[in-house]
């Protein structure tokens, strides 16, 4: 039984397409519990995640989806949580892994660590602003994937379903030619084959195999062409996470904004928290409300959306996703 404002709220949220099936709250968690059968701490988990959101928690299963996403919505003025979503794509060989997966990216909100709200551009790049807002999601998600790896591991999970798999193998030889760089300046292009070198290793560290990292070392070969710094840099980041770092919620802000530095992808300066008021009934409040301001120099990005299937879009809030 769903209160009217829910159905609106329903109505709002989802984007109900042809084959769509959207559950709100109570009934979304029922669902989902469905998709985990036989993994019953997976279940548990989708208990403890309603638990949080209450009927904030938002559940669309399609076989048209060509991806599993969780999204995050927040409102910026006043701070609000809107909704947590989760987009499963059905008919896949890891349906119950791809669920799980985003579960726990939507469990460590409830655990206390904060989402990045703001994101600053200096204006000589707002033009690329799209493409750093990109980057600062994907280092967000492959910093969240580190903290959740070994848990979806002891739900029951196999290793290797932890991310979708790839076969695409790239040629970075080809990628040195002046067109692959799109006209983009240094600063924006070096970023990117650190992001192409690391997504590599992270697929190999976080269950894949050793073609990942064949493909991590040819892209940090050809990158360090480019930018001979690519190896110091991206030496210093894998040492950071060697050092078990994204255990504190109070130090994740500042540990997530060192890696941001050393690739030279502009820093968070504002962060949300959700926490608990009611019962299932979290809210959103702002770490830090002075830092949200626009500096002189800078112009301030809200984040919508937090995804790594479309690093680029920023016109939505917060949001992660999968791979
Ligand atoms: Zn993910």
């Amino acid at each position: 039984m769903i209160s009217p404002s829910l159905e609106n709220k329903k109505a709002e949220l989802s984007h109900c397409g042809p084959g769509e099936r959207t559950f709100l709250g109570a009934e979304a968690q029922h669902e989902i519990s469905q998709r985990l059968s036989g993994f019953p701490l997976a279940q548990q988990l989708s208990h403890e995640v309603y638990d949080f959101y209450g009927n904030h928690l938002l559940f669309t299963e399609s076989r048209n989806f060509t991806s599993t996403i969780f999204t995050l919505r927040l409102g910026h003025d006043p701070i609000a949580l809107k909704s947590a979503e989760i987009q499963l794509q059905l008919g896949t060989e890891r349906v119950a892994e791809a669920l799980a997966h985003e579960l726990l990216h939507l469990r460590l909100f409830n655990l206390g660590f904060p989402l990045g709200e703001f994101v600053q551009v200096p204006f000589q790049f707002v033009h690329y602003a799209r493409d750093f807002i990109g980057m600062c999601h994907w280092v967000l998600n492959v910093v969240q994937h580190e903290m959740n790896y070994q848990s979806f591991i002891a739900l029951g999970f196999d290793k290797s379903h932890f991310l979708v798999r790839s076969n695409e193998v790239i040629d970075y030889r080809k990628q040195l030619r002046p067109e692959f760089q799109n006209g983009f300046p240094a600063q924006v292009d070096f970023p990117r084959w650190c992001i192409e070198y690391l997504r590599h290793f992270f697929a190999a560290r976080h269950g894949g195999d050793g073609d990942s990292l064949d493909q991590a070392q040819d892209a940090l070969a050809y990158g360090s062409r480019l930018y001979p710094q690519l190896r110091l840099v991206t030496g210093e980041i894998r040492k950071g996470f060697e050092i078990a770092v994204f255990k504190e919620p109070s130090q994740y802000p500042s540990q997530v904004n060192f890696l941001l530095e050393l690739m030279g992808i502009p820093k968070f300066t504002g962060w949300a928290l959700l926490e608990p008021s009611a019962p299932r009934m979290p809210v959103a409040v702002r770490l830090d409300v002075e830092s949200a301001k626009r500096g002189f120099w800078q112009k301030s990005f809200a984040l919508s959306r937090n995804s790594d299937d479309h690093p680029g879009s920023w016109e939505m809030p917060f949001l992660d996703t999968q791979a």
